[in-house]
């Protein structure tokens, strides 16, 4: 079981770094293995893309690309809903691992409990290829407690992680609360709201106050809490080194207490077939 109390390496949880980059809609294949490529060579050390962002193979040429040695990279990417059987999980796991030219992923994730996914039949797939080495870690995204508890049952593997969207405009309070009593990571996505937390006035005040931008307001305030890690897309290199910059921005009690007053609950990634529609 993870023992994420023990390390007091505050960039990792459990040897996964806790700012990483994003890469959905990262499309275009320079543009993508460019990004990847250029905050690797910043410092950045965790990568998340999936089969549905279609740019597996750019994210690999980005990492191919780095002047960082491939075991440096923690590397994650999710198996689609349609792909969720036992035979596809193992099948299409492999085509990511070629895709992205590796011999393993550090994270696999469940992408959303949907479609065809079926624990009894989905996660059997996952303890293999976890038993195989070609998964370091097995994870789950967009999952909530009740999903969670049926997961840790069905698994052999611990459950490492729940990847969810996180934003101080969605706090989930309550999967930050699941997250610590039961050991399993939580990775934020869309950490900034995909644009929108930029014209909160609270966030503004808060950036105002320490010369720093908004999203590096909305990322600090993420990695300040227990237990998460926050992976931001951004596609230009001054964004990138925009974003990194928030590992050195320390709010205080007052800003976090002012960021946690905001009242306005907002989610920008609400398919139909999310569990909580
Ligand atoms: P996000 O990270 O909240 O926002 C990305 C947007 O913000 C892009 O338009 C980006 O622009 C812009 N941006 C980034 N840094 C900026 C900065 N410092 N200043 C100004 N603008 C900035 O949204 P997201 O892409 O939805 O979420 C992040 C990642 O989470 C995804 O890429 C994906 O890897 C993951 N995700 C997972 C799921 C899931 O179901 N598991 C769902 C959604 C997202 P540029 O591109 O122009 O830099």
């Amino acid at each position: 079981m993870a023992q994420r109390e023990d390390s007091s390496d505050q960039s990792q949880l459990d040897g996964m770094p806790r700012l990483g980059l994003g890469t959905w809609e990262n499309t275009d294949a320079g543009t993508c293995a460019d990004s990847v490529r250029q905050a690797l060579e910043m410092g950045y050390r965790h990568i998340d893309t999936a089969q549905a962002y279609d740019n597996e193979a750019h994210v690999g040429e980005g990492i191919a690309q780095a002047d960082v040695d491939r075991e440096e990279v923690f590397l994650a990417t999710k198996i689609w809903t349609s792909n969720l059987s036992y035979d596809d999980v193992i099948h299409t796991a492999k085509e990511s691992l070629d895709k992205l030219g590796v011999d393993y992923v550090d994270l696999l994730y469940v992408h959303w409990p949907a479609n065809e996914y079926n624990p009894e039949d989905t996660l059997p797939a996952f303890d293999q290829l976890y038993d195989d080495g070609l998964v370091e870690n097995v994870g789950v995204s967009n999952f909530e407690p009740r999903h969670l508890d049926e997961a840790q049952e069905v698994l052999d593997a611990p459950v490492f992680a729940n990847q969810v969207e996180m934003h101080p405009l969605l706090p989930q309070d309550e999967l930050v609360e699941y997250g610590r009593e039961n050991d399993v990571n939580l990775v934020a996505y869309s950490p900034l709201a995909r644009g929108k937390v930029f014209d909160v006035p609270e966030i503004q005040q808060v950036a105002e106050k320490h010369d720093a931008s908004e999203a590096q307001v909305s990322l600090a305030w993420l990695l300040q809490r227990d237990g998460v890690a926050a992976i931001p897309k951004a596609s230009s290199e001054a964004h990138i080194r925009d974003n990194w910059g928030a590992r050195g921005l320390e709010l205080d009690a007052e800003d976090v207490e002012k960021i946690e007053s905001i009242e306005t609950r907002e989610r920008q990634v609400d398919p139909d077939f999310a569990p909580w529609n």
